[in-house]
């Protein structure tokens, strides 16, 4: 049976180039790089100065020091909010965010509600966009942070960041973008769109798990989440991971230097699926934007009259690796928030299919889930009680 993995906005295959730039961290460069009275030590530390370098070349720092490595995507999006909203508390209490953020954003507004601070969840449109307008009618002069994710990982919108960061600068509140699903994958440029801070995480552009990172511009005032020794110049304590920094900086150079090439072909394997999958199954809509706005390797169909797990498990039983709603809301009962926020039905939401394509996906790959797809819906919606009354 044929194997087709669809599920790039989950995780990605990490890349042989990366793993290679890992391995002399697991094996001859195993030195602490805060040890320095010692070569091996110091060994290690020149390599994280250049990976640090590199990295914040990549997504357009000014400085190196204004990149923090963290341990995961999540991470850097706890320490951006929590980080901001305790270093910034005597100024005001107000947060505000959009309602189809990640659960890393999400969750630690929730949190940061219980302890004091007031929350804004900016409303989107059908599209999933977020009109900047609104962020400037929800600034108060308690307002000290703004969090708006570059791209969504469910329906793949691509929000006007620049156009929000312009606002917050031109308010004096700090910007925040969770771009997890935007690094890698479309152009990004720390001091052009002109955010405060923002979160990346290595194995959403092939590189290992477990890694990410947190630009910070300098002269932004962030407190500790991990606390601890000295490292990242005292705000992020853990001896670093430098094999895991060494893959995502392999990754992320790969990544921005076949930038463009990458992008068309996911482009075009992604619009080959959404016409496939619209020509050969009726009563089905795409979720997000048409195309202008949308990120290269995102699809999502709702299919009417049957649930989003039935898809997946028949998809699987053909070899197909997708998801439904996010990875995060899978397993739970509950529709996708980013559906509901764009107002989709609860039965609609349900129904909902998340195919997402890499640089690796192929034609065949593609034309496969168009081959099997249909039928797997036809056969859910035969066992259906609702959809016997549309057929008649
Ligand atoms: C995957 C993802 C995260 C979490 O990153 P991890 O490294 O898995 O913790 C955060 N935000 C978005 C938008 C994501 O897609």
């Amino acid at each position: 049976m044929r194997s087709v993995y669809m599920d790039n906005n989950a995780t990605t295959a990490l890349k042989k180039e990366a793993l290679d730039a890992m391995m002399p961290y697991y094996t001859d460069i195993y030195g602490n790089a805060s040890s320095k009275f010692y070569k091996i030590g110091r060994d290690a530390e020149q390599a994280l100065y250049k990976m640090r370098e590199s990295v914040a070349k990549n997504i357009g720092a000014a400085n190196a020091n204004e990149v923090y490595f963290t341990g995961s995507g999540c991470e850097a999006d706890n320490w951006a909010i929590k980080g901001a909203a305790f270093a910034n508390q005597k100024k005001g209490n107000h947060i505000i965010t959009s309602k189809i953020e990640h659960h890393a954003v999400l969750n630690t507004c929730e949190y940061l509600e219980k302890h004091g601070f007031e929350v804004t969840y900016l409303d989107v449109d059908e599209n999933g966009f977020v009109n900047p307008k609104s962020v400037e009618e929800a600034i108060t002069d308690k307002t000290i942070l703004v969090s708006v994710m570059t791209a969504n990982n469910e329906i793949g919108t691509i929000e006007p960041i620049k156009e929000i960061a312009d606002i917050a600068r031109a308010h004096k509140v700090i910007f925040h973008t969770d771009a997890v699903q935007a690094i890698g994958h479309m152009p990004i440029n720390v001091r052009e769109l002109g955010v405060d801070m923002l979160s990346l995480s290595a194995h959403k552009f092939h590189g290992p798990k477990g890694v990410g990172a947190l630009y910070i511009r300098n002269g932004v005032r962030v407190d500790n989440l991990v606390h601890g020794g000295g490292q990242e110049r005292g705000k992020r304590a853990a001896t670093e991971n430098l094999a895991g920094i060494a893959g995502m900086d392999k990754a992320l150079e790969i990544a921005v230097k076949n930038l463009d090439r990458n992008m068309k072909h996911c482009e075009k394997m992604r619009d080959r699926l959404i016409d496939g999958i619209r020509k050969s199954i009726p009563y089905c809509r795409l979720n997000g934007p048409e195309n202008n706005g949308r990120m290269c390797n995102n699809v999502n169909f709702s299919f009417q009259y049957v649930e989003g797990e039935s898809i997946l498990m028949m998809l699987d039983m053909n070899g197909v690796a997708a998801s439904s709603g996010s990875a995060c809301a899978s397993g739970s009962l509950d529709p996708s928030h980013v559906l509901m926020a764009i107002g989709l039905p609860h039965e609609i939401a349900h129904g909902s299919l998340r195919l997402s394509v890499g640089e690796e996906t192929t034609e065949a790959d593609v034309d496969y889930v168009i081959d099997v797809l249909p039928s797997i819906i036809q056969r859910l919606r035969d066992m259906s009680p609702l959809y016997e009354g549309v057929e008649r």
